[in-house]
């Protein structure tokens, strides 16, 4: 059998135990080796160098909620096998110049025969020059709040009466590709739902939700370890009445942790929001794009869903209203938008949209982070302008600038 070749990537700052640090990163066979271990018990040296040339190695990001980008949509543009196809190869191949080498296509509120065509058209699967990893589907929406739809259709949201069953019945067969479903957990029959979606290993993230704290708490009791675009369509934070931002202030309810999703883009989010979200409880904060068709593109008028909507400069809303939708930032944006706003550190803007996305999805053992053993998935950023200078799937160049 032919060796396998062992790469070290040299002069470089790589992103580990929240710090950057001056170090070389081995890769083998798609994976993070252990030099040490290589080199004493194997007496292997590396076959390939590449020099970084002082710049950054970050965990490649993870994109937990993105509709679509680069002009088309994943619920509106896939109907069939060749448009999935085409579909996911335009995003997932355009967000491997962004530094996005994981993410989880999102579905916004559609009717059953969308998700029944859709859904089963979107395996999870490998990246690789054709694309970033598809994790799983993020399904968000019907069962939401008609209040706090944001910019879901309102005559196809639905309330889950019958739990799971409800959901099998709307979602149909493709159920098993979903990774994530965002749920408002004071919908009749959503708590039942919601213990069910866990046992069959969907995680479920709450949101688009008129839920006091004390529901919110009780979803997280069940098994819900996420929070949709925390801030957004929610309750605003009130101090007797604080809603779903109190669960900023949870940490860990029964043991149990909650991550919250938060959009980056200037827009959507105050910057003093994403510094009272940092400062409160920064270790469970994702940094999501909500992007949708529009991303990548210039202004004008798209089709998002089953809605048209129109975008002018950074911002994105529902065609003739000032409903705001989805982000038109990138991710790599985001984390910018985010350092700027939150006046974090290098290491903390790389992590909340690589560590904490992993370990949100409960997949920190294998990607996220470069400890030895994870997936070599990896973003090089210029030092100074954090400039997307290279992307790797499996130790694969898969993009250059
Ligand atoms: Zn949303």
């Amino acid at each position: 059998m032919k060796e396998k070749e062992i790469t070290r990537f040299t002069n470089c700052l790589i992103l580990r135990d929240h710090k950057l640090i001056e170090d070389d990163l081995w890769v083998r066979d798609g994976k993070i080796l252990n030099p040490q271990r290589v080199f004493f018990a194997e007496r292997k040296n590396p076959t390939k160098v590449i020099d970084c040339g002082g710049n950054i190695l970050s965990p490649g990001f993870i994109d937990l909620q993105i509709n679509g980008a680069f002009g088309v949509d994943f619920s509106h543009d896939i109907t069939d096998e060749s448009s999935a196809e085409e579909v996911l190869h335009k995003v997932g191949q355009g967000i491997l110049a962004h530094g996005v080498t994981s993410y989880c296509p999102t579905l916004v509120t559609s009717p059953p025969s969308v998700y029944h065509t859709v859904l089963p058209l979107i395996c999870p699967r490998r990246g690789g020059k054709h694309g970033a990893s598809i994790l799983g589907v993020h399904l968000e929406g019907p069962f939401i709040s008609k209040e706090k739809k944001g910019a879901h259709p309102l005559k196809h949201i639905r309330i889950p009466v019958k739990g799971f069953k409800s959901l099998k019945e709307v979602y149909g067969r493709g159920l098993e590709n979903a990774m994530l479903i965002t749920i408002a957990p004071e919908l009749d029959g959503a708590l039942d739902a919601i213990k069910d979606c866990v046992q069959q290993n969907i995680i479920v993230s709450v949101g688009h939700t008129t839920a006091e704290l004390p529901e919110g708490e009780e979803a997280v009791r069940r098994g819900a370890r996420l929070v949709t675009h925390m801030f957004n369509a929610m309750h605003s934070f009130h101090h007797r009445d604080p809603g779903l931002v109190g669960l900023l202030t949870s940490k860990k309810l029964d043991n149990k942790k909650v991550w919250y999703g938060i959009i980056a883009d200037g827009v959507h989010t105050h910057p003093a929001a994403l510094r009272i979200a940092y400062k409160t409880d920064f270790s469970s904060l994702v940094l999501v794009t909500d992007a949708i068709c529009a991303m990548g593109f210039q202004d004008g008028k798209y089709q998002f869903g089953q809605q048209e909507i129109e975008v002018k400069g950074n911002e994105a809303y529902v065609a003739g209203t000032n409903t705001l939708t989805g982000s038109v930032a990138t991710m790599h944006k985001s984390v910018l938008k985010f350092k700027k706003s939150a006046r974090c550190s290098i290491a903390e803007c790389l992590e909340a949209a690589s560590l904490h996305p992993a370990e949100a999805l409960g997949i920190a053992n294998t990607k996220g982070n470069l400890a030895y053993g994870c997936d070599a998935d990896l973003v090089l950023l210029n030092k100074e302008s954090l400039d997307v200078i290279s992307t790797w799937i499996a130790g694969e160049k898969v993009y250059e600038a």
